[in-house]
């Protein structure tokens, strides 16, 4: 019996020291309290080793104090450590300062005991012929068992009231630890109160001190994790669906749940759901990704599926993870970006780009049928946003894109290009130009009160070559409705070779203009302009262009084509300065000649005309009043205001302004009387059979007049007779022009010219 306690005892001393030093070492808050408790614990036990092995008084004494005074600091540290696990501030706790006082006491009264013999003494029994030593309890000791007693009750009570306090899930280790302790305790005091021979319940007290270091250092609550992961998987916006390693779906979250619709108990019938759900369900990959829409139109939503294998620790498949994603909001939000993306806001139609991009896909499908492009635009739309305003200019461009949406058969597409310009893409083996006419001709707005008709110009172009950028046949499109964009009995446009030829003579030249200005291809050539007596007094600018490949060009093949392109500013500031230039140059007989020189009427959008010339004549150092300008009408077709004050402008500094083919335009009448102007230009080609046709000399002669009476002078240009010159200067003309006089001619030769005049 003896040894076999004694293996027991040290079997629990060394458990015991191994959870103190373990506690120790855990680093846990908690871990301190532990392993003071489990060294404090030790004590007792040692003790009753030292008492069960002792065969004299004196070991048996040590053994029974080691035992006492043991029992009494176990007692602090159980207090000390409950307080810290059940989370007590022992700083407000009378119960702890009770326990404290009734310890202190306890110690006190036992060191008393070898003097007072108060506590305990001492007997030895012998039992089967072995010689025993145990304690015979006095006054003292009954308060000694008071104050542990009183340090237990305590404690269980700090764990009783947690158990009940803390969730379910917590309550367990409390639960335990307090049950051990409860049994600790009822076994030592069995073991007391029996005065039993060998303390046995010290197993308990052992066994207590390796489960709360179990429960404190060690174990951590799964069953917490559990249900924290529930409520995790629970509060994901995700659908969760967890299947076993034999695919039955066994858990899903609320989210889960919700998008099969099945209660909790019916989960296994998610797999059949979700099969519907997605097509490749079933797939076996251990990590895959889906996408499903249920539904459609607006009412669609859509969905991002996501499968993942579960292994356990040693990686085998223990089962599968599928999360659903609800996407629909970022896929509606995906698709409004993409929507406003490609559709033009004001209209609803497709904006360029998309058009462009849709296209060219259908393009890239074979037709029987040839593809064609239409291009159109609103003639005016300027002036109708202008009179009107821009919200009547919008309600024209919704009209249109309604129009479209009516009236489009399933092979268009169509969208809107720019500001008025729409485009389409059709099929059609030929289309019937007339009926097209028809068609956009019947174009008539109304708002309710007022109808206004619309004039829309149509360019086609037939698609030979599918491959080309479709913004170049965009470009060809334009280009026919270009040429009939003047037209008022016209409105439709095809595309020809001759259109073709034009546009890559167009962009031939302009691309050779910079480095014809440079090499000085492009030179003034001047035509003598001269008086009733037939004198030269002065000379009009008109360019040329020497081309190294296609010689002499006269301007109207390359000035309507820079008018076009705006490139004409360039060659007029060009051809400017070197009337500057000529005029600087003069002396002698020429330093009382001008240069007229000509303006165009696109200048007026690409410069400050008026800075750009004064500045020339200022580098010059030239009079003003030789330099004169010559604008045509068109000049004021818009912008007037600004344009008189430029006019104005130019006057006011000295330069004689005068009205290029007067008479060639629509309302040059209605022009003069607004006009600041110095002289009238009037073309003789536009009164070219003046001599034969009365009419026509009559208003020549009126205008002559006319220019007289309104203070200006009169300059007819292509005087080509004898016969037109005197009739001119009967009818009074001042100045003449003409081949009759001179062609115009390269600067040297016009200069002899002059120079040869008697
Ligand atoms: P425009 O300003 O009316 O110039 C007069 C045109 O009449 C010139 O044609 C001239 O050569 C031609 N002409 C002169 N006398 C006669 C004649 O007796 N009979 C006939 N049939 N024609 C005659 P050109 O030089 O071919 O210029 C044509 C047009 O090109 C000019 O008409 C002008 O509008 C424009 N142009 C010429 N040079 C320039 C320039 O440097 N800048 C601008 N913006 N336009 C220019
Ligand atoms: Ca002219
Ligand atoms: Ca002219």
């Amino acid at each position: 019996m003896r040894i076999f306690f004694s293996v027991i005892f040290t079997l629990l001393i060394l458990a015991l020291f191994i959870c103190a030093v373990y506690a120790r070492k855990s680093g846990k808050p908690i871990g301190k309290s532990v392993s003071i408790l489990c060294f404090s614990l030790l004590l007792p036990v040692i003790g009753n080793l030292i008492l069960l092995l002792s065969q004299n008084e004196f070991a048996s004494t040590i053994g029974c104090y080691t035992y006492v005074i043991g029992m009494d600091l176990m007692a602090f540290s159980l207090i000390d450590f409950s307080m810290a696990y059940c989370n007590v501030s022992w700083k407000r706790n009378w119960r702890s300062h009770l326990v404290y006082i009734l310890l202190t006491a306890d110690i006190v009264q036992l060191s008393l005991n070898p003097f007072l013999n108060q506590a305990f003494g001492i007997e030895s029994i012998v039992v089967d012929g072995s010689l025993y030593y145990r304690l015979i309890p006095y006054m003292g000791q009954i308060y000694h068992r008071f104050a542990v007693y009183m340090t237990l009750f305590i404690s269980m009570g700090l764990f009783a009231v947690k158990t009940i306090r803390v969730p379910r899930i917590y309550a367990e280790k409390y639960y335990v630890i307090l049950l051990t302790m409860l049994l600790a305790g009822a076994w030592q005091s069995y073991c007391i109160f029996s005065r039993i021979l060998i303390d046995h319940s010290m197993v308990g007290l052992g066994a207590f001190g390796v489960i709360l270091f179990y429960f404190a250092v060690i174990y951590r609550p799964f069953k917490v994790l559990d249900r924290m992961l529930v409520n995790v998987a629970s509060s994901l916006s995700e659908a969760l669906f967890f299947f076993d390693n034999n695919g039955r779906c066994f858990w899903a979250n609320k989210q889960g749940l919700k998008l099969v619709q099945l209660k909790a108990e019916y989960i296994e019938n998610a797999t059949a759901i979700l099969s519907k759900m997605f097509e490749d369900f079933d797939k076996k990959e251990s990590e895959w990704t889906s996408k499903a829409v249920v539904g459609s139109n607006e009412n669609a939503r859509y969905y991002g599926l996501k499968k993942q294998e579960l292994t356990d620790f040693k990686g085998r498949t223990i089962g599968s993870l599928f999360s659903i994603q609800d996407n629909t909001e970022s896929e509606q939000q995906l698709q409004q970006e993409l929507y406003n993306a490609t559709h033009d806001k004001l209209t609803g139609l497709l904006n360029k780009d998309a058009l462009f991009e849709e296209i060219k896909e259908r393009l890239s499908q074979k037709s029987e049928i040839p593809y064609w492009i239409a291009y159109f635009d609103i003639k005016d739309f300027k002036i109708i946003n202008d009179i009107f305003g821009k919200d009547m200019g919008d309600f024209v461009l919704q009209k249109i894109a309604k129009w479209l949406n009516v009236h489009s058969t399933s092979d268009w597409i169509y969208g809107r290009l720019t500001g008025d310009a729409f485009g389409i893409c059709f099929t059609s083996a030929d289309p019937r130009i007339k009926m097209i006419e028809k068609q956009i001709s019947k174009f008539v707005l109304s708002n309710g009160s007022v109808e206004h008709n619309i004039l829309i110009h149509v360019g086609l172009y037939k698609i030979t070559d599918p491959s080309i950028d479709v913004s170049i046949m965009i470009d060809r499109a334009h280009v026919a409705l270009n040429t009939v964009k003047g037209e008022f009995n016209r409105h439709v446009a095809v595309y020809d070779d001759q259109m073709r030829d034009q546009v890559l003579w167009d962009q031939k030249i302009s691309a050779q203009l910079e480095k014809a200005i440079n090499e000085k291809q492009l030179r003034p050539y001047l035509q003598p302009i001269v008086d009733k007596d037939g004198k030269i007094i002065g000379s009009e600018a008109l360019v040329r262009w020497i081309h190294p490949d296609e010689g002499f060009m006269p301007p109207i093949k390359f000035i309507p084509v820079f008018e076009r392109n705006g490139m004409i500013a360039e060659v007029d500031k060009y051809i400017w300065r070197c009337a500057c230039e000529i005029i600087a140059s003069w002396t002698g007989k020429k330093s009382d000649l001008f240069i007229s020189i000509n303006i165009s009427p696109k200048d007026f959008y690409f410069m400050d005309v008026y800075a750009e010339i004064m500045a020339l004549v200022k580098e010059y150092r030239i009079d003003a009043s030789r330099l004169r300008v010559e604008i045509t009408e068109s000049v004021m077709m818009t912008d007037v205001e600004n344009r008189i004050a430029i006019l104005d402008k130019f006057r006011k500094a000295g330069f004689i302004l005068e009205m290029d083919d007067f008479g060639s335009g629509f309302s040059s009448l209605n022009q003069l009387k607004d006009m600041p102007l110095d002289g009238l230009k009037i073309d003789m080609k536009f009164l070219s059979s003046a001599q034969e046709n009365k009419r026509s000399k009559t208003i020549l002669r009126n205008v002559i007049k006319l220019s007289e009476e309104l203070g200006l002078f009169s300059l007819t240009e292509g005087v080509e007779t004898i016969e037109q010159y005197s009739m001119l200067n009967e009818m009074g003309c001042n100045l003449f022009q003409g081949y009759y006089f001179a062609k115009p001619l390269p600067v040297e030769e016009f200069e002899k010219l002059v120079e040869s005049e008697p």
